[in-house]
């Protein structure tokens, strides 16, 4: 919170409220009947949360990127699909500010900001989420349109947003293959169709869909920015909000395990004391405090990094550590609950079910490793 204005400081507080209030009361119902949570998205809408990133002309309500994260992080706290929802929007809307046009910020930021026009991006394919570079989705010039053919898959909240930031090829002969990559605004039409949900384990409520695109045709002007075979470049720098927003949410869901077992661990009894007493609980209790608070440490200096400048490392060594400890809370969460861990009339198992997904989103944890390493390498090149 040291990062944060006073004004900051108050909004995160009361969000913080309000996930205690109004989310925490609810949210195993919408789970286990895995519901979309229109009211409490109507209410994030009103508090401003879909403008967090959105700064004037188009948006009232413009945050740091340090309290951007801790938001989220309190979103997530009280439920990871609420901070999952915001998430590829929040994407669009950085995409947008940094390599839109006046015209494409004016016609989009000032409904993005408040939550009336939704959004989420659209890159990963069946054939692979990790090799972008080898996407198949195609955007032809045919006059002053685009017509785009192919398919999407695991995409995040499509069936309630009205903008996807399509990733594909407007030139598919060109070498390197990204120099062929760009990025459409696209809103929904003929031959854009939502074809199937996808059933998950965890990230209920909020829908993974299949896109499917049949000679779907959309004016020249949806490209982002002014110049073709740029989206990758610009998808890339994206991801770096998006890997803070992934970290973000799981230093939420580890702080929601990390207080359930310490509350639980102070109440249940065994052997005559509190099971906290016993030193392998306790020893549990203090890694996960320990580690997440480090987690906590690395997301607020990736944040500030990132408003800095260019920050994949650092975004990179955020989401890596604050997901792998988030998996490890939620983990050691379940065995300080024994069997009622294991039970879904506790939440321990929803973070146990919720944890994976911030190891694979935005980059996985493998392919985070790698960029982490290439960057150590260009920033601190041996000589000969
Ligand atoms: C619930 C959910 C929501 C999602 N939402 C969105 C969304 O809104 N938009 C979107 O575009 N995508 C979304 N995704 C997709 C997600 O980004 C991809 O699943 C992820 O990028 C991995 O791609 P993949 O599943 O094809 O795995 P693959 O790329 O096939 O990887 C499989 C395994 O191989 C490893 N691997 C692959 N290449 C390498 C390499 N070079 N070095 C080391 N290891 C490697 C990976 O790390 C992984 O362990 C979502 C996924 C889920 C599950």
């Amino acid at each position: 919170m040291d990062d944060l204005t006073s004004d900051e400081t108050a909004i995160v507080a009361l969000v913080a409220e309000w996930v205690d209030r109004d989310v925490k009361p609810v949210v195993r119902e919408l789970e286990h009947s895995n519901t979309y949570p229109e009211r409490l998205i109507e209410q994030m809408e009103a508090m401003g949360i879909y403008g967090l990133a959105i700064p004037e002309p188009w948006g009232e309500a413009a945050v740091s990127t340090p309290c951007y994260a801790a938001v989220t992080a309190e979103l997530a706290r009280g439920w990871m699909s609420l901070a999952g929802a915001m998430g590829g929007h929040t994407v669009v809307a950085k995409l947008i500010l940094d390599h839109g046009t006046r015209e494409q910020q004016d016609r989009y930021l000032p409904r993005m900001a408040t939550g009336e026009l939704r959004a989420t991006m659209a890159l990963t394919e069946s054939g692979g989420g990790s090799d972008l570079q080898n996407l198949r989705t195609t955007a032809l010039p045919v006059g002053d349109e685009y017509v785009v053919n192919g398919s999407k898959t695991w995409i995040s909240n499509p069936r309630h947003s009205d903008l996807v930031a399509l990733l594909c090829r407007t030139d598919p002969a060109a070498v390197p293959a990204h120099r062929g990559i760009s990025i459409l605004l696209v809103e929904k039409g003929p031959g854009f169709h939502v074809s199937r949900d996808l059933p998950k384990l965890g990230y209920k409520g909020v829908e993974a869909c299949e896109l499917s695109f049949d000679d779907f045709r959309i004016p020249k002007s949806s490209l982002l920015g002014e110049l073709e075979g740029y989206g990758f470049a610009q998808m890339m720098r994206g991801l770096e909000i998006g890997r803070i927003q992934v970290a973000a949410r799981a230093l939420g869901v580890g702080q929601a395990a990390l207080d359930d077992a310490l509350r639980y661990a102070q109440q249940r009894q065994s052997f005559g004391k509190p099971i906290w007493q016993h030193q392998s609980i306790g020893n549990y209790l203090a890694d996960m405090a320990t580690s997440l608070t480090a987690a906590r440490q690395l997301v607020m200096h990736a944040a500030r990094c990132y408003e800095a400048g260019r920050a994949d490392m650092e975004t990179g060594m955020a989401k890596l550590f604050a997901s792998e400890t988030a998996m490890t809370i939620a983990l050691d969460a379940m065995r300080i609950h024994g069997g009622y861990g294991y039970s879904t009339e506790f939440d321990i198992e929803r973070y146990f079910r919720d944890a994976p997904l911030m190891i694979v989103g935005e980059g996985t944890n493998e392919i985070l490793r790698g960029v982490i390493a290439r960057q150590l390498v260009q920033r601190h090149p041996v000589a000969g």
